[in-house]
C-alpha cells in the first residue's frame, strides 16, 4: 500500500500555482525557442547548440550548469558530437535533490507536415513543431515549474536539477547512460527522478517492458538458380522458422500476461515483432535497370524484436528462440543457423510506494482533482539506465503531451497541459523539498 503523505499548506500550493499561471507567455516562448532548435537523431545535430541555449536560461537563475560531452558513443563524432547540460541549483539547506531530466532530441520528420515542423508555431491553446509533444514541451514545463517554485521558496531544501540529454531516441548511449556511468545518477547524488515525457496528465509511467533484440541467419549453399537442388536454400529455411514461430511459439506468447499496467492494454503480453528479414541478393542499388542472376540464396537473416515483461526472465526468453530452431533443425536436413544478441534492456517498475511516485500521486489528486494513473511504457525510454546503470529505482515518467501524437507529422502540445503538468511537477517539489 502507498503510504499516505501530510498534505502540503494550501496557502504554498496556491501561492505557486499563481506563479505558474503568470509565466504562461514565458513558457510559450520557452517551448517555441526548443523546438527552432532542430535536434534531429539521427544524426544528431545542434545537441551542442540547444544545451548552450539551456544553460543560458538556467545560469541566471542561480543553477550551475555542465556541459558534458559524451565521447565515443555511438554516433559521436566531431562533426555530431553528443552534448549534454546537467544543471544543478542547490538549496539553502540539506535535502533531497529532485532531478528532471528531458531528452532534446527529436526524430525524423516523415510525411504529411501541414504546420511548419521548426516553426514552433501557437494557434490556439496548441504550440506545433517537432518534438513539441516528444518532450520539448515536458522539458518547458520543467524549467518553467522549478524557476517559479526556486523564486516563490528560496529557502528550500535539496536541490532541483535540469538535464537535457542526447539520443533518447536512438537508445540514450550518448546521453543519459553516460551520464549514469559518470556518477550523474548515483543515489547519493540524486534521490528522485522524475521524466516528463509525454504519458498523459493523470498518468504516472513506472516503467517499462523488457527489450531483446536478435538477429537469426539460417545458412545455405549457393548453387545456379536453374539447378536449385545442387545448392541448399536459406530462404526455405528461413520459411521453416517463421512457420514454427507461428504453429508454437506466437500462440505461446499471447498466453503470457503481466500484471504491469501496460498501456495500451495490448503490450500487456508477451509480443514479438520480426523487424527485418533479408534473404538472397540485395535490393539493386538505385538507378540500376537489370536483372538479378540466378543464385540459390546461401545466407537469409531476420532481426527480431522480442517485449518482455517483469514476470518474465531474459535466459527464459532466449530459450524460446532456440527452441524453435532446434525443433526445425530436428525436422530439417542440413539446417544450420546462428543467433546474434543485438540488445536486451531489462524490465524495469518502480514500487507504487516509492517517494517520487506518491508525491506525484498527491499532486496530481490535488491539481485534477482525480486519482493518479498508474501505466507502464510498451517501449522502453531513458529510465533503463538510470535503474541499471544509476542504481537509482526511485524514477518515473510524467508530463504533458498525447503520447500517441510522438512522432506523427504536425506534432503539438497543449499549453494548458505543460501548465497543469507544472502544477504537478511544482505541488510534488512543495512535498519533497518543502516539508
Ligand atoms: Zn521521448
Amino acid at each position: 500500500m502507498p503510504h499516505t503523505r501530510p498534505m502540503p499548506d494550501q496557502d504554498k500550493i496556491t501561492r505557486l500555482n499563481t506563479e505558474i499561471d503568470a509565466r504562461r507567455d514565458d513558457l510559450i516562448a520557452l517551448t517555441q525557442d526548443l523546438i527552432r532548435i532542430p535536434t534531429l537523431n539521427p544524426p544528431g545535430e545542434n545537441y551542442r547548440l540547444i544545451c548552450e541555449y539551456l544553460e543560458t536560461r538556467l545560469k541566471p537563475r542561480g543553477f550551475e550548469c555542465e556541459l558534458i560531452r559524451a565521447h565515443e558513443t555511438p554516433g559521436d563524432s566531431d562533426k555530431y558530437p553528443r552534448w549534454n547540460i546537467v544543471a544543478r541549483r542547490n538549496g539553502t539547506h540539506a535535502g533531497d535533490c529532485v532531478h528532471f531530466n528531458s531528452h532534446t532530441d527529436v526524430v525524423e520528420l516523415g510525411q504529411d507536415w501541414t504546420r511548419d515542423p521548426f516553426g514552433g508555431e501557437l494557434d490556439g491553446d496548441k504550440i506545433y513543431g517537432r518534438g513539441s509533444c516528444d518532450m520539448k514541451g515536458g522539458l518547458a514545463a520543467s524549467i518553467i515549474c522549478a524557476e517559479a517554485f526556486i523564486d516563490t521558496f528560496p529557502e528550500f531544501a535539496g536541490a532541483i536539477e535540469i538535464s537535457g540529454t542526447a539520443d533518447e531516441e536512438t537508445g540514450g548511449f550518448g546521453g543519459v547512460a553516460y551520464l549514469a556511468e559518470k556518477g550523474y545518477f548515483n543515489p547519493e547524488r540524486v534521490q528522485h527522478v522524475i521524466i516528463p515525457e509525454p504519458l498523459g496528465l493523470d498518468c504516472i509511467c513506472l516503467g517499462h517492458r523488457g527489450v531483446w533484440w536478435a538477429e537469426i541467419e539460417t545458412k545455405g549453399k549457393i548453387a545456379h538458380g536453374s539447378m536449385p537442388f545442387l545448392g541448399d536454400c536459406a530462404v526455405r529455411h528461413m520459411g521453416a522458422v517463421l512457420s514454427e514461430m507461428e504453429t508454437s511459439l506466437y500462440p505461446l506468447l499471447e498466453t503470457k500476461r503481466t500484471d504491469m499496467p501496460v498501456i495500451p492494454k495490448g503490450a500487456r503480453q508477451s509480443t514479438l515483432n520480426i523487424n527485418s528479414f533479408h534473404g538472397g541478393q540485395s535490393e539493386p542499388e538505385a538507378g540500376f535497370t537489370g536483372l538479378p542472376s540466378p543464385i540459390v540464396p546461401d545466407s537469409a537473416r531476420m532481426i527480431i524484436d522480442r517485449r518482455f515483461l517483469i514476470e518474465e526472465d531474459i535466459n527464459d526468453v532466449q530459450q524460446e528462440i532456440t527452441d524453435v530452431l532446434e525443433k526445425v533443425k530436428s525436422e530439417r536436413k542440413d539446417f544450420q543457423y546462428d543467433i546474434r544478441e543485438i540488445q536486451r534492456v531489462i524490465p524495469t517498475m518502480t514500487a507504487k510506494d516509492a517517494p517520487v511516485v506518491t508525491a506525484v500521486a498527491a499532486a496530481i489528486q490535488a491539481t485534477l482533482g482525480k486519482p493518479a494513473e498508474y501505466v507502464v511504457s510498451p517501449g522502453s525510454y531513458d529510465q533503463k539506465h538510470i535503474d541499471r546503470i544509476g542504481h537509482l529505482k526511485n524514477c518515473i515518467a510524467y508530463g504533458p503531451g498525447i503520447l500517441e501524437l510522438a512522432h506523427q507529422p504536425d506534432e503539438y502540445v497543449e499549453v494548458s497541459a505543460m501548465i497543469d503538468s507544472a502544477k504537478v511537477m511544482g505541488h510534488s517539489l512543495i512535498d519533497l523539498l518543502l516539508e
